[in-house]
């Protein structure tokens, strides 16, 4: 079995992460799309809100699955027995910043792979950042976020 975990902080999950996912989900027999905890951050969703957006968008995936991991990427990994991490690139900066969290990644599990795909063209401008200045303003939310869960979001943030 090929297995991927896909982490991020999905604070909230955009179209431009179910880009990536759904084509990881092509390349590998399961993808597990994990919210990791990055003591650094303050979260606009917490953390069961971004599990229930996750199960929203993925319920009915027989290949992916979603999970919380309160702990270093790399210990999830091997206890998921995934051999690979995927990530999505939207531009060179990017990949300077990926560059070095592989690095560190690999200095502790030297096994992992970690296999990044680009955005597509429809996705690239989309980061969890500017969407969140769009909910917090109410503008609109098509074509930015998943549909299965445009309602939830609505719902609980006015
Ligand atoms: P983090 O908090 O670790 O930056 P994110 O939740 O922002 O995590 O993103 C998780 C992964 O999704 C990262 O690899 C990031 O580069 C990728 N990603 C985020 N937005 C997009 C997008 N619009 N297109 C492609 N990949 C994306």
């Amino acid at each position: 079995m090929k297995i991927a975990i896909f982490p991020g902080s999905f604070d909230p999950i955009t179209l431009g992460h179910v880009e990536i996912i759904r084509r990881g989900a092509t390349l590998f027999d399961e993808i597990i799309v994990c919210i990791g905890t990055n003591s650094q951050k303050n979260y606009y969703f917490s953390l069961e809100e971004r599990l229930e957006m996750l199960r929203l968008c993925f319920e009915g995936h027989a290949n992916i699955r979603v999970a919380t991991y309160p702990r270093l990427t790399v210990e999830f990994a091997r206890e998921q027995h995934a051999q690979f991490i995927l990530r999505g690139l939207r531009s060179s900066s990017d990949m300077e910043y990926e560059k070095a969290i592989e690095l560190i990644n690999k200095h502790m599990s030297p096994g992992i792979e970690v296999v990044y795909l680009l955005s597509s063209s429809d996705t690239t401008m989309l980061s969890s950042t500017l969407v969140r200045e769009v909910i917090k303003y109410k503008g609109k939310l098509e074509g930015l976020l998943p549909p299965e869960i445009i309602g939830f979001v609505n719902q609980i943030k006015y």
